[in-house]
């Protein structure tokens, strides 16, 4: 009940959401006035004012007889006009000199047109007036300054603020309201009470019966214009009492009981039309604002959402552009926050998150503070003071962690002007991300150091479908020979990106960005193709060749089907499987063993040569080479590192190599550099070495140049 009648409390957004409607309505509204009007002064130009022009008695001038005859449409014009300009302004949110102006213009007129029209009101028609004409009249010529003043005051209002001004724009569309129910009862109530006829050159006064202009006038109100129904009650009952009263208030002519019984019941059906239309005006309203709602905030946190904190910066940075000076953006992280997930369950984090929201939201009171995903959430603070609330909320974190282990981390990055929030967002996040493992530091600011990987970082990202393409990423080969007689048993391809920008990038540069961003599969697949079309090419060209050694990712597996794709390259090339062997880290065990094991006996069981790379580099070592034998162990160049100065590197080698061979597995050591390394290695019993004593990675030309020159001698035994 309490809804139906629209006494329950409005949203801000509601409200100016029926408000908004209206004044679309208004729109139609003033646009068909204006069209009825302009032929109503035809009508009355061709039916009157033309007769009349000769002999225009009982008016004392011609003007007088005009505005007798066109005045009050007239004003109803400039009115509706009026509304009709306002209303589009309002729409179209134009709020510049030239609307300002043209409102400005329009609200006088309306004011200004009263002032004309009174002096010229009072005609022997009007001399017996009862009170209640009187008064309605009264009305009509006031509600137009009204009108006139509201348009005034708000145009004002919307060049001083750049906004509307909420009762002001009520007050115009109201005031629109009341002069269309007005005009409609005064032209009803004319037209009702008598209507000029010529005749014979003579105007005679005739009574004529019609109310159709008042009903016109308070269905447009009643249908277009939605108020909360309580008002809108009111406001109809009243109109239609006072037309009521306005009719028996004219003696002559009674107002039939069926007549008035079928005059109440319209009022009834309009008022229910009325209701039934704001209640469909609300229900969308509050849908939505809900639809808004969750556009803009976290469900979980009630506080802004990435894109939204991201528009609200780039509004801002728009009406004030010095707004990002002395700004930061900060990361913050929760680095264990997984861990607390595991530990406590989901309710429980999601608790835990809605908690740190409000204490992210406590320690940057009035600054722009939104969740990103996860336990990521994003500020916009000042450069003053930022570290000493970081400082807060690192305590009030700390305190609401009901004894858990809780690790805060925040990244910072100075905001510049100009730049795309969303960027500054991604480098403060990834000065985060640099600290994520140093223990005891909690805040870390993105430096120039920081930013030429970032850009590096962003670069590859981008670039590395370019690169491929245009073959800037090439194999550049390294031989494996046997320890024996130092013959040329392999080459392993390594990847070198020969990039037009940066120049020559290593491995380092961006293997581990293309693995971080699971884009590495990319490069590899790319790889084996080159390798294998080299090795066609060489074969086609009656050149030696020797089996190649790719490296592939542990993600690889992941993303895609490295079997399959290997059995296509043989296959298309018409190449031997013996060929083509495959290097995989000893991270790459560590990661989901089960799968993994059984990824990697496929390959075997398909007939290719599987080698363990970095054998020793990590931490699984041992456990990687009990589930599984591999055809090589590759061991890890460190151990090379210190070979002259430390005597327990020698013992650690002897072992490991004998460990190889005892499991059946060949053993291969990398990073040689040095004769006396080639020479202990050779006696300990390695069987394969691989270094820059041989060669550094070439180019395929220089490699095969190496072996022409034979500076490479190919061995006999290959495999
Ligand atoms: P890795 O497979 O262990 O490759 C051996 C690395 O040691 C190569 O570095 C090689 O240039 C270097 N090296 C060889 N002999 C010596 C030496 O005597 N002294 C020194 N100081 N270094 C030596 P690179 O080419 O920079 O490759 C680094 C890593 O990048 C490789 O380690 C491999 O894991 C990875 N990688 C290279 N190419 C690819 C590829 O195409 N795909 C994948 N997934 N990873 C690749
Ligand atoms: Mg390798
Ligand atoms: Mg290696």
């Amino acid at each position: 009940f309490k809804n139906m009648f629209g006494f329950k409390k409005n949203s801000k957004y509601v409200k100016s959401y029926l408000n908004d409607a209206n004044v679309k309505s208004s729109i139609y509204m003033s646009f068909i006035v204006i069209c009825i009007e302009c032929w109503m002064i035809y009508r009355q130009t061709r039916k009157y004012i033309k007769p009349m022009w000769n002999n225009y008695s009982p008016y004392t001038s011609r003007f007088q007889m005009i505005f007798a005859m066109t005045g009050l449409y007239w004003l109803f014009i400039m009115c509706s006009l009026g509304m009709f300009i306002f209303a589009l302004f309002y729409v179209t949110k134009k709020r510049g000199k030239k609307s300002f102006i043209t409102n400005l213009i329009l609200g006088s007129l309306c004011i200004l047109w009263i002032l004309v029209l009174i002096p010229e009101i009072n005609l022997p028609t009007y001399a017996s007036s009862t009170n209640i004409n009187k008064i309605t009249t009264i009305l009509v010529y006031a509600s137009m300054p009204i009108f006139g003043a509201s348009i005034i005051g708000n145009s004002i209002y919307r060049r001083v603020k750049d906004k509307d001004n909420y009762f002001l724009t009520i007050m115009v569309i109201t005031g629109f309201a009341f002069v269309c129910l007005l005009f409609g009862i005064k032209v009803g109530y004319s037209d009702f009470a008598h209507e000029p006829v010529i005749k014979d050159g003579i105007i005679n006064i005739e009574k004529v019966k019609m109310i159709t202009c008042f009903l016109t006038m308070i269905i447009f109100v009643g249908c277009l214009l939605i108020y909360r129904p309580y008002l809108s009650l009111i406001m109809l009952t009243g109109i239609f009492v006072m037309f009521d009263l306005l009719l028996q208030s004219y003696g002559n002519r009674e107002f039939l009981e069926a007549d008035r019984i079928n005059y109440y019941t319209f009022l009834i059906s309009l008022s229910m039309i009325n209701i039934s239309v704001y209640q469909q005006r609300i229900t969308e309203a509050i849908k939505d604002e809900k639809l808004i709602y969750e556009a803009n905030y976290d469900s979980l946190t009630d506080i802004f959402n990435a894109d939204h904190f991201v528009d609200v910066i780039k509004e801002k940075e728009a009406q004030d552009p010095s707004f990002l000076d002395n700004k930061m953006f900060l990361f913050i992280n929760i680095c264990n926050f997984k861990a607390i997930n595991v530990q406590k369950g989901f309710a429980y984090g999601d608790k835990f998150l809605i908690r740190l929201a409000k204490d992210v939201q406590a320690s940057f009171p009035k600054d722009y503070t939104a969740r990103l995903a996860d336990d990521h959430f994003v500020v916009l603070t000042n450069v003053d003071g930022f570290s000493f609330k970081i400082d807060v909320l690192n305590r009030l974190v700390q305190a609401s962690s009901d004894g858990l282990f809780v690790l805060l981390k925040v990244g910072g990055y100075k905001a510049q002007r100009g730049e795309n929030p969303f960027r500054g967002i991604d480098k403060a996040r990834y000065a985060c991300g640099k600290i994520k493992k140093t223990y005891g530091q909690m805040y870390k600011e993105y430096d120039t150091e920081l930013d030429r990987v970032f850009n590096m970082r962003q670069y590859i990202v981008n670039h590395i479908d370019e690169a491929i393409e245009h073959d800037y990423i090439k194999p550049f080969y390294q031989p494996v020979v046997w320890s024996s007689d130092q013959s040329l048993c392999g080459v392993e391809a390594l990847a070198r990106w020969i990039d037009p920008v940066y120049g020559m990038l290593t491995p380092g540069d961006f293997i581990p960005i293309l693995e971080e961003t699971r884009l590495i599969h990319k490069l590899d697949k790319h790889m084996l193709e080159v390798v294998c079309k080299n090795m066609k090419s060489a074969i086609d060209e009656n050149k030696p060749i020797v089996p190649v050694s790719l490296n592939v990712s542990r993600i690889d597996f992941d993303l895609m089907n490295i079997k399959n794709e290997l059995d296509e390259r043989m296959k298309k090339y018409n190449l031997d499987k013996n060929y083509i062997h495959i290097e995989i880290t000893e991270s790459a065990l560590s990661d989901n063993p089960e799968s993994l094991n059984n990824y990697i006996k496929e390959l075997k069981n398909s007939g290719y040569a599987i080698w363990l790379d970095d054998f020793g580099s990590g931490y699984s070592s041992l456990s990687s080479i009990k589930d599984f034998i591999f055809d090589v162990i590759k061991i890890d160049m460190k151990f090379l590192n210190n070979f002259g100065s430390n005597e327990k590197t020698k013992d650690i080698l002897d072992c490991i190599i004998q460990l190889t061979s005892r499991l059946g597995m060949l053993s291969l050591t990398e990073g040689v550099e040095t004769t006396e390394e080639l020479e202990f290695l050779s006696s300990i019993g390695c069987g394969k070495l691989q270094g820059y004593l041989f060669s550094k990675p070439v180019e395929l030309t220089e490699f095969e140049k190496l072996i022409a020159d034979e500076k490479l001698v190919i061995s006999k035994n290959l495999i």
